[in-house]
């Protein structure tokens, strides 16, 4: 089960409510800005939604060509990342969804697996052909992969250093994880900006940012390498995430958004505030002796 102290699942600095949205609360930690539901959704009532119903909840893409679509500069965003490190062994692909990154790894080449915890969406990516296994990450247990890559799923863990601590039994020495997600910067800014700064109004959802109990946690880039830390990972790199490709007035704005962003990064780098989302690049590292006290239990 997640951990449930009032403390930050990056950091653990003390968190201060920031916001609600239907029965939920994010709080944001004080400390390194990380933002989190607090109390973290149970993991195993959550895996069971994932399992029975997410294929279907108004959160995700229902239609897998549209999908695909919208996604298709995400995935191509990990695959320029995997290409720039030089990633050649087996990838795997945690949190499949419609299969669209997988397709597209391996279109490129890439030797993959993927592992998905709705049932419906890993079906259909098994009529596919696409080798996908239904479930979390122990349903890949014992396998060793080069790299692992989550496109918008790390936001939706319950719980993280877990999650970290199995994904770096799956990778080889120096292995890496590229995860692309939303991050605190964004909606900590629009969440504060549209909330008018008053608690008790809900939050924004923000398109499909403040979605609970989906979205548990948008990391600050220090929550991140502290999280990674503890768990034995070396941030690497903080690359700006594009745009995704929706149709119609979204679709336009998005476009606006991405040319402004790209300006913005040149000028700002990682202090730039109006990116939605990032891709982390982290590699496997030993944990040194000295925190050693550190790792995870
Ligand atoms: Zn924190």
């Amino acid at each position: 089960m997640a951990e449930n102290s009032s403390s930050c699942i990056a950091c653990e600095g003390n968190l201060v409510l920031f916001g609600r949205r239907l029965d939920y609360e994010y709080h944001r930690c004080s400390s390194c800005g990380t933002i989190q539901l607090l109390p973290m959704p149970d993991e195993a009532d959550t895996a069971l939604s994932y399992e029975s119903e997410y294929a279907n909840v108004s959160h995700y893409e229902s239609d897998p060509d549209r999908c695909r679509a919208s996604a298709g500069p995400y995935y191509r965003a990990i695959i320029r990342a995997l290409r720039d490190y030089g990633v050649k062994g087996k990838v795997l692909d945690y949190g499949t969804g419609w299969g669209g990154l997988l397709g597209m790894l391996t279109d490129n080449g890439f030797e993959c697996q993927g592992v998905e915890m709705s049932s419906e969406m890993a079906g259909y990516c098994r009529e596919l052909g696409l080798p996908v296994k239904q479930g979390d990450i122990k349903a890949v247990k014992g396998e060793r992969y080069s790299a692992i890559v989550l496109c918008t799923v790390f936001e939706h863990l319950t719980d993280h250093g877990r999650w970290l601590s199995g994904a770096r039994q799956l990778l080889e020495n120096n292995g890496l994880l590229i995860t692309l997600q939303p991050t605190a910067g964004f909606a900590g800014l629009m969440g504060r900006i549209l909330g008018l700064g008053s608690l008790h109004r809900p939050l924004p959802q923000l398109q499909q940012v403040f979605c609970p109990p989906w979205h548990t946690a948008f990391f600050s880039f220090e929550g991140m390498k502290i999280l990674g830390r503890r768990n034995g990972f070396d941030l690497l790199e903080i690359r700006p995430a594009p745009q995704g490709r929706s149709g119609g007035i979204t679709g336009i704005a998005q476009r606006c958004l991405e040319h402004v962003n790209r300006f913005g990064w040149y000028l700002m780098d990682v202090l730039w505030p109006l990116l939605i989302a990032h891709t982390f690049v982290l590699k496997k590292v030993d944990f040194p002796r000295e925190t050693s006290a550190l790792k995870p239990k």
